[in-house]
């Protein structure tokens, strides 16, 4: 496995924002995940890692060492008329294996297609989209502890999913890296159509199956979501608050019109309306904005860094703050 040293991030990661590592790798197995620990390790250098970089905001210079996970393969560890259930490394393309399950009929994951980074990601944050999150077919996850090099199995309570969190995104950051995720998939399910952009797509459609719901998500996806290639983002830049009762009864009475969904006995608001609301939605200046139609996607128009994406940030979240008194949580991870 090569080191090399002084490397530009640039590509690395889907906003494009400039930075530097004092050394990047890529790790196509599992152990050149362990020899990338050692390599940090012996030189006390900090460790980051990254899948497709589409869900971190990058700092200008990282003194220390970058491992992309390219880890490829897969098991089949049990395959009955109930379920099937695959080993998959961290570092497959997590779109290639919707499609890949979808076309062996192990159906489930169809809603979450299109999302863009790698299977081993995909756990920090419990990716979710158009009513589905990937917890609830996580069976075990496979993680090398990043101070010993030893290999750990987690189980998915030991996960601690939450809506777009996970044991991975905070306590465990810096203690593990993923290496491959073990996924349950029953068979014979209906599939979830009850997202309401989705029922939508799906009108005319008298019974729709696992085909047409791949079909209509990838269609609302290419529609409506900026894609990275061609305007550099890092999709929803803040998570939608979660807040207590207490709290929304004042703020609905305040705000007739806010957005939100009952959420396991609290509410969570569409911080889209709420940032739209507070008039950034198509905000420009210099390099960095607010895209026109998404109001949580925040774009790099040209060659900003991290300082200058993390300024508007911290504006919109500040003017959101003062307008309906809700505290915005930025989603990616932020080096
Ligand atoms: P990266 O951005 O490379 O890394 C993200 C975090 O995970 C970092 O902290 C990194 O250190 C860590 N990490 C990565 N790999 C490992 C590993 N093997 N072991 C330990 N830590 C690791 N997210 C959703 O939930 N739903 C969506 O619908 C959705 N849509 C998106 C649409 C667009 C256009 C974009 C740009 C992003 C979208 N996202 C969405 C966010 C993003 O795609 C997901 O969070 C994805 O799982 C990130 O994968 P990645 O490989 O790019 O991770
Ligand atoms: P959309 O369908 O117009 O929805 C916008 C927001 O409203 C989403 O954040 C969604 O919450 C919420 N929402 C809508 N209907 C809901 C319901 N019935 N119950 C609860 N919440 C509801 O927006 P979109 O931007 O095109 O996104 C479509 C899906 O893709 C969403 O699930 C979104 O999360 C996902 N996505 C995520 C990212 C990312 O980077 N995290 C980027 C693009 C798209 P949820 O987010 O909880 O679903």
């Amino acid at each position: 496995m090569k080191f090399l040293p002084e490397a530009s991030l640039r590509a690395c990661n889907t906003l494009r924002l400039e930075a530097r590592a004092r050394y990047l790798c890529e790790a196509l197995s599992t152990e050149d995940i362990g020899r990338g620990l050692v390599f940090a390790r012996e030189k006390k250098m900090p460790l980051l890692l990254l899948g497709e970089g589409s869900n971190v905001v990058l700092p200008p210079v990282f003194d220390g060492l970058v491992m992309r996970i390219r880890n490829q393969g897969e098991e089949l560890i049990e395959s009955s008329a109930q379920r099937i259930v695959v080993r998959v490394a961290a570092g497959v393309p997590w779109h290639a294996f919707v499609l890949d399950c979808h076309r062996r009929g192990w159906h489930g994951l169809e809603n979450l297609a299109l999302i863009p980074g790698t299977v081993g990601a995909a756990p920090m944050q419990n990716i979710g989209a158009y009513g589905v999150e990937i917890s609830r077919f996580v069976q075990e996850v496979y993680v090398l502890d990043r101070r010993s090099g030893e290999p750990v199995t987690l189980s998915r309570e030991d996960c601690g999913f939450a809506y777009r969190h996970s044991v991975f995104k905070d306590a465990q950051r810096e203690r593990l890296a993923i290496s491959a995720v073990t996924f349950e998939l029953p068979l014979g399910q209906p599939p979830c159509i009850d997202y309401p952009a989705l029922r939508a797509e799906l009108q005319g459609c008298a019974d729709p199956g696992p085909d047409e719901v791949l079909a209509a998500v990838i269609r609302i996806r290419t529609r409506r979501l900026p894609d990275p290639a061609r305007l550099p983002n890092a999709g929803s830049f803040f998570k939608n608050p979660i807040i207590d009762a207490a709290p929304f009864e004042v703020l609905r009475a305040r705000e007739p019109e806010l957005v939100f969904w009952p959420y396991q006995g609290r509410f969570k608001l569409a911080a889209a309306w709420l940032v739209d609301q507070a008039g950034w939605k198509g905000f420009r200046k210099h390099e960095v904005g607010v895209h026109a139609e998404q109001a949580l996607v925040l774009v790099n128009y040209g060659c900003a860094d991290a300082a200058r994406l993390l300024e508007l940030a911290q504006q919109i979240r500040a003017s959101v703050l003062a307008r309906f008194g809700v505290k915005l949580e930025i989603e990616p991870a932020v080096y």
